[in-house]
């Protein structure tokens, strides 16, 4: 029994050799043999072991170890045409690359003094990085000679720290704050969330993404233009490629680190006299970790890190939302005139979402929007081990009826999870005091406070260490 446990446990944690070990003693007992099976089958599934499943199901004869077998060989034969895709891929984005501008006056990469990689050409500002140039188109009478050093240095850093050791610089000359608050604005729930809670004279930067891609931003743009025609809230959109920095080192377009997504609000902060950049991200990339265990979020290096050097640019890095989940903010937003202007759905019409992405049952579903459970990409992630975003996944499938899609986490169904929806309070003690009072007070007339003990505090779904 004890094995089973251990077994069961691993599995659930998403440790699969250790599953598998358990597994293989059990085997030897005809009372425990299916249950053994469909974990080592399961686990090599989950690992993308195909050739595994296949070689250790030959003699298998039960109907989930043929059923997995029978996929296993079905994906190997379309494996094949992903790799091709992925070398597709890469040659699509080196053709991308090449087809983007660059500067009249060319600028010689520094790695010393990284404020030399910047310069301006009309509204346009210039950055080169190693292995070649991207771009930010600015608002009218922007000057990149009246924005401080500590500004630029930053904007590099969140740009190449994964790659360039030195982009990690030490700011000689810190910059004063200024006294207007930003949020890096997404026109997804989560930061619109965030923008709702924030007061109404906060600048909203939208980072639009300058080339053609996959992803339609029609929602984005819906919704950016209701609030700037209504005057709710001033949104400025800043067209720039940098995205493509990180696909020179393998990885698809997208922003480089966690805070790249600032990168424009960073260069306009002296332009609009900016004191703070928000973020809007939930407690589920705050206090918890990949949305499925607790960690106190101020003592991580991270945000430590990161806080001090916004600080030295004159800048308080502000998590506005770090107090509410992903299900907090989606009862904030329906409580906002915007809803109706909302989708976080890349893939749908540019008016309603597809019904058939993880967003759309995410972030869609308990908003009473329709969804298929049973669309490949959401049965894709709810069949991952550990199940993504795992805490709002569980209340998500809770409240609306589908706990059922889950045979094997059953247990984790045994608590009721109205509290991921209430506001946590420590996730207040973040929020630098100049703009507490007014974003507590926000969040607390919408939401309710989570109940004592918190239930956060020892949220560990998968027992992992
Ligand atoms: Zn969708």
């Amino acid at each position: 029994m004890l094995r089973r446990l251990l077994m069961r446990r691993a599995y659930n944690a998403g440790q699969w050799d250790t599953s598998r070990h358990h597994a293989d003693k059990l085997l030897q007992k005809s009372s425990e043999r299916t249950l053994a099976r469909s974990v080592i089958v399961r686990s090599y599934w989950n690992e993308s072991r195909f050739q595994d499943v296949i070689d250790c199901t030959t003699d298998w004869h039960d109907e989930l170890s043929q059923s997995y077998r029978n996929q296993s060989i079905e994906r190997l034969k379309t494996n094949g045409g992903t790799k091709r895709l992925t070398l597709m891929k890469q040659e699509k984005l080196q053709r991308l690359r090449d087809q983007q501008p660059e500067p009249i006056t060319p600028i010689h990469w520094s790695n010393e003094e990284l404020t030399e990689n910047f310069s301006q050409e009309g509204e346009r500002v210039w950055f080169r990085y190693p292995e070649g140039y991207v771009f930010w188109d600015m608002p009218t009478g922007y000057d990149l000679a009246l924005t401080h050093p500590a500004l630029l240095c930053l904007t590099a850093e969140v740009l190449l720290s994964p790659w360039v050791p030195s982009s990690k610089a030490k700011t000689l000359h810190e910059r004063e704050t200024g006294n207007r608050c930003s949020l890096s604005f997404s026109a997804g729930t989560d930061s619109t969330a965030a923008a709702a809670v924030m007061l109404e004279s906060t600048l909203l930067g939208y980072h639009k993404r300058s080339f053609e891609s996959m992803l339609d931003h029609r929602n984005a743009e819906r919704l950016i233009d209701h609030l700037n025609s209504t005057g709710d809230r001033e949104v400025l959109s800043i067209s720039s490629n940098h995205e493509l920095i990180r696909t020179n080192h393998g990885k698809p377009v997208g922003f480089s680190t966690d805070f790249a997504c600032a990168a424009h609000l960073l260069l306009l902060a002296d332009h609009f006299d900016l004191g703070a950049i928000g973020v809007g991200m939930p407690i589920d990339n705050t206090y918890l970790w990949k949305g499925r265990k607790f960690r106190t979020f101020q003592e991580t290096h991270y945000y430590k890190y990161w806080t001090k050097r916004f600080t030295q640019a004159g800048l308080d890095l502000l998590f506005p939302i770090a107090s509410i989940s992903e299900a907090g903010a989606l009862m904030v937003v329906k409580q906002t005139p915007w809803l109706e202007h909302l989708n976080s759905c890349m893939r749908g019409d540019g008016v309603n979402g597809c019904g058939r992405c993880w967003k759309c049952f995410h972030k869609n579903g308990p908003l009473g929007r329709p969804f298929d459970i049973t669309a490949p990409e959401i049965q894709t992630y709810l069949n991952k081990r550990p199940i993504p975003t795992a805490t709002h996944a569980l209340w998500a499938l809770q409240i609306m009826g589908h706990e059922n899609q889950l045979t094997d986490l059953s247990h984790l169904f045994e608590g009721d999870y109205n509290w991921w929806t209430m506001a946590y309070p420590p996730g207040f003690d973040l929020l630098q005091d100049r703009w507490r009072l007014s974003i507590e007070t926000m969040i607390l007339s919408i939401l309710p406070t989570m109940p004592k003990p918190y239930n956060l505090d020892n949220l560990n779904h998968f027992d992992e260490d």
